[in-house]
């Protein structure tokens, strides 16, 4: 049987590691009908339309997308596209794994870091309702449902229960903004008392990020609204050697698009230095949830067998092969 899976290039370094995760895919020998969609800045532009109707239709079609980043413009321009997706295709749950990966040299070298970030991925400080209400003077509105919140935290403990992990930490601001981020403990509260087997705690995002440099290996899921999910990704990916190797799924009740923790890297895009790694490993994401267990190990396990002989790696981690020997090292891994 082949999969139909909708394949987004996106911008910047996107379509470089794009072409890569795609190539050790195909090299797992799982069938996949690739339909590749465009969506970067310059079919925004061109368009004139911020999602285009192809990519929707497409993933409606296909219901799995392996995606790369597209580049948001910083303090005007047309709004983010990520975002906009997310909330089209209702992709509440954004799922981000952070392991160390042996071979990458980090300053938590000594430190076995294994944490799983659930980010909730459709409103807060994201709903994009900001409105200057006098000259100078602006509002942004932080939007946070019960719904939404609900349905996070359900989607969070039962990962942790199916997985026999141990430990759930909500991470919020509820001593400031008591209305918003209290409802959304209130929330996880509620989940959490329907799993007593699985210990819940409670961190104000402060403190977390203190917490996450100092003890990094006492975390086990993180359950968090959307902004400071963003922020916290980017932590964790900092743990453990960069935004280079850490993936992402964004799940919803009928579609799943994968796609990096990192964004587009304008300042490497084209030069074929991207590390294609967070791709590759949101490819295996992917195939566990095509039900491809035995494709998914493999790829796993090529990536960390290149990693460990250290003699492919791109510049973002310590080496200096290129995107296209670095992949070419993973295919040869796989046997
Ligand atoms: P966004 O807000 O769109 O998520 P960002 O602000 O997090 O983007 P990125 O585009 O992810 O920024 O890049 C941040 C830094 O990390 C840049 O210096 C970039 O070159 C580097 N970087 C990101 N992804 C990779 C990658 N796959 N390989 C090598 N370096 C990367």
């Amino acid at each position: 049987m082949s999969h139909p899976i909708t394949l987004i290039p996106g911008d910047g370094i996107g379509p470089e590691v794009a072409a890569a995760a795609r190539r050790v895919v195909d090299a797992t020998g799982v069938r996949v009908d690739w339909e590749v969609t465009e969506l970067s800045t310059e079919v925004i532009l061109k368009t004139g339309q911020a999602l285009p109707e192809s990519v929707v239709e497409s993933l409606e079609r296909t219901r799995v997308g392996l995606k790369g980043p597209v580049t948001t413009p910083i303090g005007g321009g047309f709004s983010s596209v990520n975002v906009a997706l997310r909330k089209r295709l209702d992709l509440y749950a954004n799922v981000r794994p952070v392991h160390s990966l042996a071979g990458v040299a980090t300053r938590f070298q000594d430190v076995k870091i294994d944490l799983v970030i659930f980010r909730e991925n459709t409103e807060d400080l994201y709903s994009g309702l900001e409105q200057e209400v006098v000259k100078d003077v602006v509002t942004g509105l932080k939007v946070i449902t019960r719904t939404a919140s609900i349905r996070i935290a359900e989607y969070a403990f039962k990962f942790t229960d199916s997985v026999g992990r141990k430990k759930v930490t909500a991470v919020h601001k509820a001593n400031i903004m008591k209305l918003a981020d209290g409802l959304f403990l209130r929330c996880c509260r509620e989940v959490a008392a329907r799993y007593p087997h699985i210990e819940y705690k409670e961190l104000i995002v402060d403190n977390a990020s203190m917490q996450l440099v100092m003890r990094p290996e006492t975390f086990d899921v993180l359950l968090m609204p959307n902004l400071y999910g963003d922020i916290i990704s980017d932590l964790c990916a900092g743990l453990v050697g960069g935004l280079g190797i850490v993936p992402g799924a964004n799940m919803g009740e009928n579609h799943a698009v994968f796609e990096a923790v990192h964004g587009s890297a304008p300042d490497i895009a084209g030069k074929g230095i991207a590390n294609p790694t967070a791709m590759m490993l949101s490819s295996v994401l992917m195939l566990m949830h095509l039900k491809e267990m035995d494709a998914a190990r493999r790829l796993q396990s090529a990536v960390e067998k290149v990693y460990a002989a250290g003699k492919h790696l791109t510049a973002d981690v310590g080496g200096n092969a290129s995107t296209n020997q670095f992949t070419d090292a993973v295919i040869a891994a796989m046997g």
